[in-house]
């Protein structure tokens, strides 16, 4: 049973209008290590009810299971905007869930007054898809607490942070293979697929989820383990689809004992140049081994190879790159990191940015997209601020037994790109976005069909089979036994079928 000390609206928004030490009080009051989860399906504390649904018996809760704020509370806006600034939506109302059933309060109110509902976790969504207008917004943040099983079976709430997971799985020594960034949470991670660093070796984030429990949109408790098909959905096509997932179940593995990264750099680079180190990144990431990541990072003139390794460092394994050295300005590789210290180096700002981010493809090699990496190049230097980077996907993550038991679709394609754009000042926006859409229709006119789910872009034409493939037709029969209502819905939310 959950022991949290009751805490009433006006002493959690006091709390909250502590200004810049909000972030230390949401430390201070995450009691995740104190607190087992409450798996009981009833609050026993709940001294209050709501109105009654017209589908569903009322759900008891008390205001340590859900939070209800409006535009004129102190805190509002701080819980409604996410990581991209870009984005300036106000719900109608704000649910800051602390429980399974403040979760399934919310969604009753939600059908109660017709909201919409978008679900935050961490806020990381590229096209603010956790945060309508005039809508309901589920902000999980609190739900943030981490529960070992076992060894090697973890139970994580949908807030976790990337760096909260990392701090407390480290010292265990064991891992998931998550992303890198810090302040991504594991549930919008997982939901849309999620790779990072150890996706090689041990499957995409969701190829690890177990079990899965979520409350749909009749505001009822689903669990995988009685309902396969939501394990099958939420391993790709799960983010704010169909309801709000509470709880996630994940096998872990051993974590290495050291990381080693090797960094290389290419300067005031030409077409031809461009081309010549292009053509060798693929002839080299085609054979890498399962323990290795790399990433091919065009920022104007300049490009960045990344390669990571979590095996031990070995020169046979550095020679494997030795083309791409002879042809690098700076080379700096760091041996056999400790993997806490490696990992912190890439969880990135914390601060909400001004940014566009998408998927630009889904590639089965370099052969996808030769013949337009010339213009590409020259678009991409055209504009300080583009990004052009592809990363490495393949190994693992091409094993056939995870192929039918998740929706996430592209297992074949080995390479995953992504362009990016920042930018300072609001003024500076339409340029970039501009800029932008001319890129990604490079592509689109090439034929580039498929794209990561976590990677969305409002602009793509035929974003049903770009992210979710032949799976679409069997995730929207879900959604119409799932959320019949629609009530969650954002401009590329699975439509009922
Ligand atoms: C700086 C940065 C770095 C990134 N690095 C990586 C990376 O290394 N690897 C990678 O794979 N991806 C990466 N991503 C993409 C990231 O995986 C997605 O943005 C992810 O969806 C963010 O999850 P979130 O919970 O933080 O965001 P949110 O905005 O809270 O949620 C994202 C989506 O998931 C839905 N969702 C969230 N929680 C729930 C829930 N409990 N139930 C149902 N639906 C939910 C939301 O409604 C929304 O549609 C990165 C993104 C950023 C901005």
């Amino acid at each position: 049973m959950n022991s949290r000390k009751k805490m009433t609206k006006r002493e959690f928004l006091k709390l909250l209008g502590m200004g810049s030490l909000g972030l230390v009080f949401w430390q201070c009051y995450d009691s995740k290590k104190e607190e087992p989860i409450d798996e009981s399906p009833m609050n026993e504390n709940s001294n209050s009810s709501s109105e009654q649904a017209s589908t569903q018996p009322a759900i008891s809760f008390t205001e340590n299971d859900v939070i209800f704020l409006t535009r004129n509370d102190e805190n509002y806006n701080q819980l409604r905007l996410g990581f991209n600034k870009r984005f300036d939506r106000f719900p109608q109302v704000i649910a800051v869930c602390f429980t399974e059933i403040g979760v399934q309060a919310a969604i009753q109110k939600a059908n109660q007054e017709k909201l919409k509902i978008a679900v935050k976790s961490g806020g990381h969504s590229f096209e603010s898809f956790s945060c309508g207008e005039n809508s309901m917004l589920i902000n999980l943040s609190k739900m943030n607490k981490i529960q070992w099983k076992d060894q090697e079976n973890v139970i994580l709430q949908p807030a976790c942070l990337l760096q909260e997971i990392y701090a407390d799985f480290l010292p265990k020594k064991r891992i998931i293979p998550a992303g890198s960034c810090g302040t991504v949470a594991v549930a919008g991670l997982t939901l849309g697929g999620g790779y990072g660093f150890f996706s090689r070796k041990y499957g995409l984030t969701c190829d690890n989820l177990t079990r899965i429990k979520m409350v749909n949109g009749k505001g009822e408790l689903l669990d995988s383990q009685e309902n396969p098909d939501l394990l099958w959905a939420c391993r790709g096509g799960g983010n704010g689809n169909f309801g709000v997932v509470t709880e996630m179940h994940y096998q872990t593995h051993p974590a290495p004992n050291s990381f080693s990264s090797y960094r290389l750099r290419f300067r005031n680079l030409t077409e031809d140049r461009f081309m010549n180190l292009i053509r060798n990144w693929f002839d080299f990431t085609e054979n890498l081994r399962n323990e290795a990541f790399s990433a091919f990072v065009l920022n104007g003139k300049t490009l960045t190879i990344l390669i990571t390794n979590f095996q031990n460092h070995s020169s046979e394994f550095e020679s494997s790159f030795d083309t791409l050295k002879s042809l690098a300005d700076d080379y700096s590789p760091t041996y056999n990191q400790n993997l806490a210290t490696a990992l912190k180096r890439y969880y990135g700002r914390k601060d909400p940015l001004y940014f566009k981010n998408a998927s630009s493809g889904l590639y089965h090699g370099i052969q996808d997209i030769e013949s337009i990496l010339p213009e590409v190049f020259q678009k991409v230097t055209s504009k300080s601020g583009m990004i052009y980077q592809i990363n490495t996907l393949g190994g693992a993550i091409q094993n056939s037994e995870f192929e039918g038991n998740s929706s996430y679709p592209h297992r074949k394609y080995s390479y995953l790109s992504e362009l990016q754009s920042y930018w300072e000042k609001p003024s500076q926006e339409s340029g970039f976005l501009e800029k932008f859409e001319e890129i990604q229709q490079v592509f689109h006119r090439h034929g580039i069909q498929a794209q990561y789910r976590n990677y969305p872009d409002i602009n793509f034409p035929n974003w049903q089979t770009a992210y979710y493939g032949q799976n679409y037709s069997r995730l929207q029969k879900l959604k119409s036994e799932w959320d019949p209502e629609d009530l969650f819905s954002f401009e590329q939310s699975v439509r009922k079928g």
